[in-house]
């Protein structure tokens, strides 16, 4: 029987323990001192003022299992969720730090003896990644020589990559410096002769599992040089989802014991069967169990789905799941059977999910009886648009239909362009958008609190602790896409 996630988990805390490593809860997902993020998108958001100096701990050294989600701002996997074998919405990264304390040595040293001595991961299935020097900053020697001492690795299997890959910054200004990554192999045979000058890992039976941060340069202002970072920090991640599949002898996280009970729920309630392929119907079944995960997370948090910001990141995401469903054939509510299944299969670990079930359970219900409403009052006009097209010859559903669509029922302009590039017609997007924003305008600026079904106030004025945030302005590039 191979090992559970929750004892993998539990073995990354206590090996980084018994290295005189403090062992710090998971954050909440909602940053709690940090307006410029939506979510908590790694390990170390926690941990950013200590690594900056402005914060200080009773520690120099620590080690989490932090909540995460990636679905807005630079960090966007939405698009990946249920497509990729590897990508979440959600999802939990193991990280170990070192606050000016240990640097490469070390955390080389310790990923390696974690992974293949502890965890027994065959080293001919892994291969390094090491900074090969771009835009003025050196190749990182140091990395590639330790890299080599420590695993009996020659050059075949410690890949040079550039600054996409291979170089970390916190933002504009502040720490940053190369980083080295560990990749999975799933295939049937490793090939490293196939990897050449360019070396690129995607989407070829390798997998990234952990990525080790060496911040030890510091920019003060934007743009100016970089110096080096008196005392250098270590910042790592590794997806649980990604080591849990490699230890559990699967080639997918959709098939670890963390996301194959909700999958097959979802397959259960639709009365199909999951084949782990990429056919449509096993993607749907994979983003649902994906997004039951957000979403029991997000609300256990107190975060509902509702027009603003990070709310409206949440509804995005159930309605995306819903829709799924939809597909599916689920012709009644079920996405809050299978966020109940993530509070009983996570909620020893994450108790907050224990808590707030109740709520889980009647938020998720209610917004989906509300988009189902939706959903069938849209495609019901819909069907009639195409029905009129299909007579005049038409190719295009004209922008005020799609807008009115929006304005007067609530049906989203990208659900509408889903539907009809399934019926082979296009639409007037941008025209549409532009109606739609005219009439927002005309009505003045949206009220956060107006938005707010009475429902939720209500549930989120017993949470107790209710989770403010100010300040978020959608970054550049975020989607808006619905399904
Ligand atoms: P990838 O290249 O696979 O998208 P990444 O380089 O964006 O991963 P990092 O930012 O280095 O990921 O995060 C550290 C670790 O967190 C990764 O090595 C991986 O194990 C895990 N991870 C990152 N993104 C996701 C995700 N969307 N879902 C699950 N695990 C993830
Ligand atoms: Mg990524
Ligand atoms: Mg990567
Ligand atoms: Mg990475």
């Amino acid at each position: 029987m191979s090992a559970s996630s929750h004892q993998i988990r539990r073995t990354f805390l206590d090996f980084f323990a018994s290295r005189g490593h403090e062992v710090v809860p998971s954050a909440p997902i909602v940053p709690q001192n940090d307006p410029t993020l939506m979510f908590v998108n790694a390990g170390m958001v926690p941990f950013k003022d200590v690594f900056t100096g402005k914060d200080r701990r009773a520690y120099t050294r620590a080690a989490s299992s932090q909540k995460c989600i990636r679905i807005s701002g630079k960090h966007n996997d939405l698009e990946n969720v249920g497509v990729t074998a590897r990508h979440h919405t959600f999802f939990e990264m193991l990280g170990n730090f070192s606050f000016g304390d240990y640097f490469k040595e070390e955390a080389i040293t310790s990923a390696w003896e974690l992974l293949t001595k502890v965890y027994g991961v065959p080293k001919e299935r892994l291969v390094v990644t090491v900074f090969k020097g771009e835009n003025n900053f050196p190749a990182d020697e140091e990395a590639a020589s330790i890299w080599r001492k420590v695993t009996g690795f020659g050059d075949d299997r410690i890949l040079r990559l550039g600054m996409a890959d291979n170089f970390w910054s916190m933002g504009d200004t502040g720490p940053c410096g190369p980083c080295s990554e560990i990749h999975f192999f799933t295939g049937d045979e490793v090939d490293l002769a196939r990897f050449g000058e360019e070396p690129r890992l995607d989407g070829s039976g390798w997998t990234e599992i952990w990525n080790l941060v060496f911040m030890q340069y510091d920019r003060a202002e934007k743009d100016a040089p970089v110096t080096s970072l008196p005392a250098p920090s270590i910042d790592t991640g590794m997806g649980l989802e990604r080591i849990s599949f490699v230890l559990q002898g699967v080639t997918s996280n959709y098939d670890t014991d963390l996301l194959r009970p909700l999958v097959e729920r979802a397959a259960e309630i639709a009365g199909k069967k999951y084949g782990a392929s990429l056919a449509p119907d096993d993607v749907s079944m994979r983003v649902i169990a994906d997004h039951a995960r957000t979403t029991a997370f997000l609300v256990a948090e107190g975060v509902m789905p509702e027009k603003q910001r990070r709310e409206y990141v949440l509804r995005r995401v159930m309605r995306r799941a819903i829709r799924h469903g939809y597909r599916l054939g689920i012709e009644k509510p079920f996405l809050h059977e299978v966020a109940l299944l993530v509070v009983d299969r996570m909620g020893d670990v994450y108790p907050e999910l224990r808590d707030r079930r109740e709520l889980i359970a009647r938020v998720t219900e209610d917004e989906e009886v509300r988009f189902r409403a939706t959903l069938k009052r849209g495609m019901k006009i819909l069907d009639e648009r195409f029905e009129e097209m299909r007579e005049k010859g038409d190719k295009a559903l004209s922008a005020p239909a799609a807008a009115d669509l929006y304005t007067t029922y609530g049906f989203p302009l990208d659900l509408t362009q889903v539907i009809c590039g399934e019926q082979g017609f296009a639409v007037d997007l941008e025209g549409a958008e532009k109606i739609v924003k005219g009439a927002d305008e005309a009505d003045g600026p949206i009220d956060p609190t107006a938005a707010v079904d009475p429902a939720y106030r209500q549930a989120r004025e017993k949470l107790g602790s209710p989770v403010t945030f100010t300040g978020y302005e959608r970054e550049a590039g975020e989607s808006e896409v619905v399904v």
